[in-house]
């Protein structure tokens, strides 16, 4: 038997939404769409399945990763030679217990976002605007307008590489601008966040507000992954590639946004090589204009 094996007889059977396909194109299952094939991609729903594959992973040395809704994330042209997966079913649990919220790291941020506007619990209405799931919110401490995930959270639930779930606090998981240590666990299962009790009417509107400004500064028909660059201390990174004229440059299919310098769009069918071409041509530009460090902020898969 090899992994393959393994991981198909674990499918078999079973009466739960669980799904998984070998040589599945990645393009499918991230905003950039863009990248190559998964040797497999599994759609875990129980929290056994997730403990096998952590051990799978030991047992057959074979790569695993998981993924949220893919919209921060550039994966690579030659795809993928393991096991990707993402958290649907028991991981999209979400139960309210007065201000708190317990909420599995499957369930995405607008779903999230706006079932706790329409009960009067604010804290998560910057969330409307961002494509991803609690999973990918948590580990880079997603966050806009000056709010970010990690402020709201009063405990993670993760699973350790030998397949063990456990409570972390949130001096833990050590939240900073776009970074957190979660990506040192397994896989991120869930979160408990302490929100503020408040009028629902007042809350819809202001969630409403930001994503009217969201929508209106940033791009959304083109397919891209969000900001490219974590901000420098200081500075913004779509100012500094606005100034250094570079808003408009294309490389192949991949072009800086006109609207706003910090997205690169997938116009024409941009291979991961174009994304991370005019990716290294940003960095060298506003190095050599400004003297300034331009850090990726979208996380790369299979490279
Ligand atoms: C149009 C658009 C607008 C955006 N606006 C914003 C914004 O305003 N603010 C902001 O912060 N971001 C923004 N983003 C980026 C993105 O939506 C966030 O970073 C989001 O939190 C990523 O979540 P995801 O589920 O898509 O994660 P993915 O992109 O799938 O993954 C991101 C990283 O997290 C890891 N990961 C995901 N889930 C888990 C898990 N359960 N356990 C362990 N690791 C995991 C992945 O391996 C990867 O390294 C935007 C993106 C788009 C496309």
């Amino acid at each position: 038997m090899d992994w393959k094996e393994e991981l198909r007889s674990l499918t078999q059977n079973q009466n739960n939404p669980s799904k998984l396909r070998f040589d599945e194109s990645l393009s499918k299952h991230n905003y950039f769409g863009i990248g190559g094939n998964a040797a497999a991609y599994f759609e875990v729903s129980t929290v056994e399945e997730l403990t096998t594959l952590a051990q799978m992973r030991r047992r057959w040395n074979v790569p695993v990763a998981i993924i949220g809704r893919g919209s921060n994330l550039l994966v690579s042209d030659a795809g993928y030679s393991g096991i990707v997966v993402r958290l649907i079913g028991d991981f999209n649990r979400l139960d309210f217990d007065q201000n708190r919220v317990d909420v599995g790291a499957g369930v995405s941020l607008p779903r999230l976002s706006k079932l706790a506007a329409s009960r009067g619990l604010s804290g998560v209405e910057f969330a409307l605007g961002i494509p991803g799931s609690v999973g990918g919110a948590l580990v880079m401490n997603a966050g806009a307008w000056g709010s970010s995930f990690g402020d709201l959270v009063e405990r993670v639930e993760a699973m350790t590489e030998e397949g063990e779930l456990i409570d972390l606090s949130r001096d833990d998981a050590q939240f900073s601008y776009r970074h957190s240590t979660l990506k040192n666990y397994f896989c991120v299962t869930g979160t408990t966040l302490a929100l503020t009790p408040g009028d629902a009417g007042e809350v819809e509107n202001r969630m409403q507000d930001l994503y009217n400004q969201k929508i209106t500064n940033q791009p959304f028909a083109e397919e891209n992954a969000g900001c490219m660059f974590k901000n420098p201390s200081g500075y913004s990174a779509g100012k500094l590639i606005d100034e250094c004229g570079l808003k408009g440059y294309r490389i192949g299919g991949a072009e800086v946004s006109k609207i706003h310098g910090n997205f690169i769009l997938n116009l024409d069918s941009a291979t991961a090589h174009n994304v991370l071409s005019l990716v290294r041509h940003i960095q060298d530009h506003v190095k050599r204009e400004r003297g300034v460090d331009l850090e990726m902020e979208v996380q790369l898969l299979g490279f």
